[in-house]
């Protein structure tokens, strides 16, 4: 092929919001990787918009965080709303969530934000080939292969029809709902399945009479003729209308679920017109697709040197707007943990808790998809199909946890650093800036002493060389980083004396509460647990 080496450490099937997120990822821990797209050209249709501060923290740790929330503004009124109306002319059902960044501002230095996807794809794109990623549009992955020692890819070139084997030391499969690669290997999804044939409509009409100054960033409509939410532009001038149930589904369950059946464009413009409540509304439509509602995950999510990651790992409805963000988080789990075992700093056991971390977290966001998709489209199935009850956004946000044993998920203001979950964010000051725990921990590992503890940080800073070079920062704080606000210690779960250790992705690997009689050896441990190696 004309523009591709033919190896890579890391080789990814699929260059979407997962595959470009992963490379991106990938490139800021120094390590090269191959992206194959089957497509030439991405799709300019959106699907994805609403991205979350956890979302936003790990692009801020890429340095891409300024660049989505500026293209964000361009296209989305900021801090939006999102509501149920019975038209989008009409009567206002509920207020869902009455401001998308009310309150958030103790929890994260990141806000939420809406982009449209391919934006999105874009800034992940100039930032991963920036970093030294290779991504080859137009080339489909038609077989995959592994052996003890790596994985060997055969691409299809779109522009010639040829073939082409490509190796890597592993291989990132996200390649989305009909991932081949998945398939390849036999990995099934399981789930409550698909439940919805569903249909988006893009479509330019002025729609900015009837949303005035209002801030709304999603509509849901639930009306006898269709169910289902709109997303506009910022100027109300164009967006899409998603449909997931047509007509009365007491009278027809089957045929209401089938939104897709008639695409002609005078129906398409009729469901629009449906949506707004004016039946001679000029509607121009701009293009739909289809796509099946589901709630599965993979039963595996790796096969040897395979990581399955994104929607090819876990299907959820796009209420809460959970896919994309579940799938970048997958990315961020996984590019630091390659990074260390690909440059011989950690145990190749590290990378068995790609699965044992992921996919219970995959399995309650897409269970709470599933909730808020009855709360909000089909709550006529609540009896038949019992959701699991609807938990806080920000759990599942901020708040899912690693092998703990406070569960999959928690409410982040109470974990307090408890090994297992997001380290909190606080402001501390470093030589007189502002600086939050969230930067002070991206992509490398953290110890946090507290004021007495400086024993901690001497045995870090030895650890760092017992463990092959280490990228191990360590902070003292009152020394180093001074805490105003005296927030540390109750915020970490640690005494004056005690220190917490956080991994490359912000998670809280270990923490000592107090003083320990033989720092280093205590640390030691820690880290060779986390690393899934010993110390040399
Ligand atoms: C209407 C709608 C609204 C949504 N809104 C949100 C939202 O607001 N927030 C959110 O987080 N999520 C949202 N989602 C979900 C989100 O769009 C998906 O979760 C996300 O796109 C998954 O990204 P991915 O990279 O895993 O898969 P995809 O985006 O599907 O990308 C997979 C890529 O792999 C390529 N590929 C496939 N097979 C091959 C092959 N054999 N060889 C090479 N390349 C291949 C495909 O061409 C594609 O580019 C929404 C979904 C829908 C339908």
């Amino acid at each position: 092929m004309d523009n591709m080496t033919d190896e890579a450490p890391v080789l990814i099937a699929g260059g979407g919001l997962v595959g470009l997120s992963a490379a991106a990822f990938l490139a800021s821990h120094g390590i090269r990787s191959l992206t194959f797209e089957r497509l030439t050209a991405s799709s300019p249709l959106p699907r994805a918009a609403f991205f979350h501060m956890r979302t936003l923290e790990m692009f801020r740790s890429i340095g891409i965080e300024e660049a989505v929330r500026s293209q964000s503004e361009k296209e989305f009124v900021p801090d939006g709303a999102i509501i149920a109306m019975d038209t989008l002319s009409g009567r206002k059902l509920a207020d869902i969530i009455p401001n998308l960044n009310e309150g958030v501002d103790a929890l994260s230095p990141c806000r939420r934000l809406f982009l449209n996807q391919p934006s999105l794809e874009r800034i992940l794109r100039n930032c991963a080939h920036e970093g030294g990623a290779t991504i080859v549009p137009g080339a489909e992955i038609v077989d995959v292969h592994q052996d003890s020692t790596g994985v060997n890819l055969t691409i299809r070139k779109a522009s010639d029809g040829r073939r082409h084997d490509v190796r890597g030391d592993y291989l990132i499969a996200a390649d989305g709902a009909h991932s081949r690669v998945r398939a390849a290997l036999g990995i099934d999804y399981e789930g409550r399945g698909a439940f919805s044939n569903s249909l988006t409509i893009y479509f330019t009409a002025d729609l900015a009479p009837y949303i005035g100054d209002n801030p709304w960033s999603l509509i849901y409509v639930n009306n006898p003729t269709l169910r289902g939410f709109f997303r506009l532009n910022r100027a109300a001038t164009a967006g899409f209308l998603g449909v997931n149930v047509l007509g009365d589904p007491q009278l027809d369950a089957d045929a209401a679920v089938n939104a897709a059946t008639d695409l002609s464009e005078s129906r398409l413009i009729e469901l629009v017109r449906a949506g707004v409540g004016k039946r001679d509304l000029p509607v121009r439509i701009d293009g739909y697709s289809r796509w099946r509602a589901t709630a599965n995950v993979a039963r595996r999510l790796r096969d040897g040197r395979v990581f399955i990651a994104g929607d090819a790992a876990h299907l959820m409805p796009p209420n809460g707007g959970f896919g994309g963000n579940t799938g970048i988080h997958d990315a961020h789990n996984l590019a630091w943990k390659l990074a260390l075992v690909i440059k011989g700093l950690a145990g190749s056991g590290l990378l068995d808790s790609y699965e044992t971390e992921r996919k219970p977290v995959a399995v309650f966001t897409v269970e709470q998809s599933f909730s808020r998709y009855v709360a909000r489209t089909a709550p006529w199935l609540a009896a038949r199909v019992q959701p699991a009850p609807l938990v806080d956004d920000l759990r599942i946000e901020l708040g899912y946890l690693y092998d703990s044993p406070l569960g999959v998920h928690a409410d982040p203001r109470s974990t307090c650093g408890a090994p297992g979950s997001r380290a909190p964010h606080l402001w501390l000051e470093r030589r007189g800036q502002r600086v939050s725990t969230i930067d002070l921990a991206a992509g490398r590992y953290v110890l946090f002493a507290g004021g007495a503890g400086s024993a901690w940080v001497d045995a870090a800073k030895e650890a760092a060389n017992r463990f092959g070079g280490l990228p191990l920062d360590a902070y003292c704080i009152g020394r180093d980083l001074a805490d105003p606000g005296g927030q540390f210690l109750p915020g970490f779960g640690i005494s004056s004396s005690g220190a917490s250790l956080v991994r490359p992705d912000g998670f809280v690997a270990w923490r000592c509460p107090d003083h320990a009689t033989e720092p280093a050896a205590v640390l030691h441990a820690a880290l060779g647990a986390s690393l899934c190696t010993r110390a040399k």
